[in-house]
C-alpha cells in the first residue's frame, strides 16, 4: 500500500520566520499534535481525523513542481509533523527532486523536539514548548533553535534549552514573540537588544497577509 500521510494544507510562500525568512519555500503542513499547547493558532491541526491522506508521490510531485516554480527548499511542518515516520516522505522528495543537474531540494522541518527525528532533514528548527520539553536528540541536531515570547518565563526557559545546545553544537537563537501578545513582543524586544546571542523573529507572513 503507498504510504500516506495526512495533510492540513499544502503551498508555495515565502518562509516567514527564523533564519530564512523572506525566502521562496513550498510547505507541507502535516496534522497531529499531542504538545497541545494553550495559545497554538493551528488547533484544527491537532486531530488526523479531519483531514485527507495524501500519497508521498503526490507531496513529492508537489515539492518537484513548486521547485521548477522557485521553491528553494521544502518545509516539512504542524501540527507536530514528527509524530509521523517522515523517511518515506523525505526519500521520495530527494528521489524525485534530484536530476543531472540538481542536487535534491533541501528539507526543512519545524519541531516541538518531543519525539525522534525521521527524514533526516538538512534544516532543523527546533520550537520547544515549557510543558513539553524537547528531547536530547532535537537539541543536539538543530540548526536553529526558536522559542516564542508570551511571558518572563520563557525568556528563562529560552536560556535554559540554549544552554544545552550549547554543549554539542551551538544553532542560531531567535526569539519569536506570540501573535498578538504585546507583553511577549516587549519582551522579546527588550531581551534581544540587551542579548545579542539572540535575534527577533517576527512572523512576516503574518504581517504581510500571505499563508
Ligand atoms: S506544538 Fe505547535 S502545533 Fe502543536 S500545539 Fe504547540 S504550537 Fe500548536
Amino acid at each position: 500500500m503507498a504510504a500516506t500521510l495526512p495533510v492540513v494544507e499544502q503551498f508555495h510562500s515565502l518562509q516567514g520566520e527564523g533564519a530564512h525568512a523572506g525566502r521562496s519555500a513550498f510547505f507541507i503542513r502535516l496534522a497531529s499534535c499531542k504538545v497541545r499547547c494553550s495559545w497554538c493558532d493551528t488547533k484544527d491541526s491537532w486531530s488526523e481525523d479531519n483531514f485527507p491522506k495524501e500519497t508521498v508521490l503526490n507531496l513529492s510531485r508537489s515539492v518537484a513542481n513548486a521547485r521548477l516554480n522557485g521553491a528553494e527548499f521544502v518545509v516539512i511542518t504542524g501540527g507536530e509533523p514528527l509524530h509521523h515516520n517522515l523517511n518515506p516522505l523525505c526519500n521520495k522528495i530527494r528521489e524525485i527532486t534530484t536530476t543531472k543537474e540538481n542536487k535534491s531540494i533541501p528539507i526543512h522541518l519545524e519541531t516541538s523536539g518531543v519525539d525522534q527525528i525521521s527524514g533526516n532533514p538538512n534544516w532543523i528548527t527546533l520550537s520547544p514548548k515549557k510543558h513539553a520539553p524537547p528531547c536530547i536528540q532535537l537539541i543536539k541536531a538543530c540548526q536553529e533553535l526558536k522559542v516564542v515570547i508570551h511571558e518572563k518565563d520563557d525568556l528563562a526557559f529560552a536560556e535554559k534549552i540554549a544552554n544545552k545546545t550549547r554543549k554539542f553544537k551551538s544553532p542560531l537563537f531567535f526569539l519569536q514573540p506570540g501573535w498578538n501578545n504585546e507583553t511577549g513582543r516587549k519582551l522579546a524586544y527588550e531581551y534581544v537588544k540587551s542579548n545579542p546571542k539572540w535575534r527577533l523573529s517576527m512572523q512576516t507572513h503574518k504581517w504581510l497577509k500571505v499563508l
